[in-house]
């Protein structure tokens, strides 16, 4: 399974899974149409599949139209998103598993961001690969999506799910926020080495207008505010030993940075 990163919108990215063996394509998130479109002719692939994570329309806004592209291609989505995802005709909870070129992916619900998000999950199959962690809008690069439907509670819930997996899985989260979220992060966390050195990398990343995405979860373990909130560091910032107030917090802050 190849994975292909597409720019779209203003900061958004989708992505594409290709099997090289079948020639069938699979999409996480369209939010445009078009270099959908354009990859999957270049490829000359079929598009099978539609993993959506949440019903915003910067990860639906193609739904529509690669559905009347390829009428056969399959639309999933998170339970609780019925009606609110275009063309959704599998509903995925907790636990469930889909399938794309011979990998397997576990879904998590992880509501936040929205009260319906899921992240789809690709384990490693050999020891020397790295699993793929699909997330939307719940982990960013050294950040986390906004609390638009979900309590600071269930989102600390459901990102601890994410941090449990191993540090060498890759994170292709939907936005390329990764330069702000950690200028955010240097305000509340500047003392952290590892966080110094990852800006100091993003920074000339983004001088010469290079992705920052995939990023590894290990580095977001250590460098990610909105994972850190056990960490006393950050506790002594949100003058609180409670986890979640800790992260309802950080969360405030970086609303209003
Ligand atoms: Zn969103
Ligand atoms: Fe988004």
């Amino acid at each position: 399974m190849e994975i292909i990163r597409l720019p779209a919108l203003s900061d958004n990215y989708i992505f594409l899974l290709y099997d090289s063996q079948t020639n069938n394509a699979a999409v996480i998130d369209p939010a445009d149409h078009q270099p959908v479109l354009h990859k999957l002719e270049q490829l000359q692939a079929d598009l099978v599949a539609i993993f959506n994570t949440h019903h915003h329309h910067d990860h639906i806004g193609a739904n529509q139209k690669l559905i009347q592209k390829f009428p056969h291609l399959k639309v999933y989505g998170g339970t609780e998103d019925k009606g609110r995802i275009p063309g959704q005709q599998v509903f995925l909870q907790e636990g469930d598993r889909v399938e794309f070129a011979e990998r397997s992916a576990q879904v998590f619900f992880v509501p936040g961001h929205t009260r319906a998000h899921i992240a789809y999950y690709f384990p490693p199959i050999t020891p020397d690969e790295t699993g793929e962690l699909f997330c939307g809008d719940t982990i960013f690069a050294g950040g986390c999506g906004r609390l638009f439907e979900g309590t600071p509670a269930q989102m600390v819930d459901s990102l601890c799910k994410l941090r449990n997996l191993p540090d060498n899985t890759r994170v292709w989260c939907a936005h390329e926020y990764t330069l702000n979220n950690l200028r955010f992060a240097l305000t509340i966390d500047s003392q952290n080495p590892e966080l110094q050195k990852r800006f100091a990398r993003v920074t000339a990343m983004r001088q010469r207008q290079e992705a920052t995405i995939p990023s590894l979860l290990g580095l977001e373990k250590q460098t990610n505010p909105f994972l850190r909130w056990d960490s006393s560091s950050l506790q002594l910032i949100a003058k609180t030993t409670d986890p979640i107030k800790t992260f309802a917090t950080i969360r405030g802050m970086k609303d209003k940075f």
